[in-house]
């Protein structure tokens, strides 16, 4: 997980919240008002916002915060390139940080734009097991902060398990709050899930392994090097898939070794 830069709430948004009265933007009265948000339902009020492009305010929306996200999943990284494919079928989830149903949730929060992330599909469609937001559902992270509050810190670090090619996801061994981290990582995200931890063997392999060899024969400036190159890529529109974990891991190998 990295920091997300919020930018300002969507248009479409802004105005539907302008326009529906506050009373049944939360689930009082049982309404659930992100979803007659998403499927311009208000028959109350007759609001079908359409921007300059023809997107609907959801759809705006979900553009909106996978730019922010430079195209990448707000949980495990995987890169989202486009909302929809060329079939028209979605590629990313709209997630509640905090949930808007179940144990600590917060409903208040769900038209709120700093609560909404883009996060992947997490193995939705039924083959192998869910992560993200599809095994997080309406579970509450509560040592996890929400990678767009402004004190967010990322917390992950990662260990390559060459044997089984896969990279695990681990929380760092400094954080005082780890035992917490790590159980969320687990048990709420499944961010170690088979396929997932795999997809993350092959970018480090590419990324990494290609350029600077076997770990045991890396030099500190050459890794210092790949890291400049790696933390040059910050601001590109789209993101390398697992940008985090590549510079969670040079960091601390530097760190270590350095
Ligand atoms: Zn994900």
């Amino acid at each position: 997980m990295i920091r997300i830069h919020k930018l300002p709430e969507s248009v479409g948004l802004r105005r539907y919240k302008s326009e529906i009265p506050l009373n049944k933007q939360s689930y009082e009265d049982g309404n659930d008002c992100f979803i007659r948000y998403r499927k311009c339902q208000e028959n109350e009020i007759e609001l079908c916002y359409v921007n300059a492009e023809g997107d609907s305010a959801f759809d705006e929306l979900r553009k909106q915060l996978l730019k922010e996200q430079q195209y990448v999943c707000a949980y495990c990284g995987s890169k989202i390139p486009f909302v929809f494919n060329e079939n028209g079928k979605e590629q990313m989830k709209t997630e509640h940080f905090e949930p808007k149903k179940g144990d600590n949730a917060k409903p208040e929060l769900q038209l709120t734009y700093s609560n909404l992330l883009a996060v992947c599909k997490g193995n939705d469609n039924g083959k192998g097991e869910k992560h993200c937001d599809t095994a997080k559902l309406d579970k509450p992270l509560l040592h996890i902060k929400n990678p767009a509050s402004s004190d967010f810190r990322p917390v992950f670090a990662y260990q390559v398990v060459s044997k089984e090619k896969k990279v695990l996801v681990r929380a760092t061994s400094t954080h005082a709050d780890k035992e917490g981290i790590k159980k969320e990582i687990q048990a709420i995200l499944n961010l170690n899930e088979d396929s997932l931890a795999s997809k993350r063997y092959t970018y480090f392999k590419i990324e990494v392994e290609n350029v600077l060899g076997e770990e045991n024969k890396w030099s500190v400036k050459n890794v210092e090097n790949l890291l400049k190159e790696y933390q040059a890529k910050q601001n590109m529109e789209k993101l390398p898939a697992f940008y985090g974990m590549i510079l969670s891991y040079l960091n601390e190998w530097l760190r270590k070794f350095g």
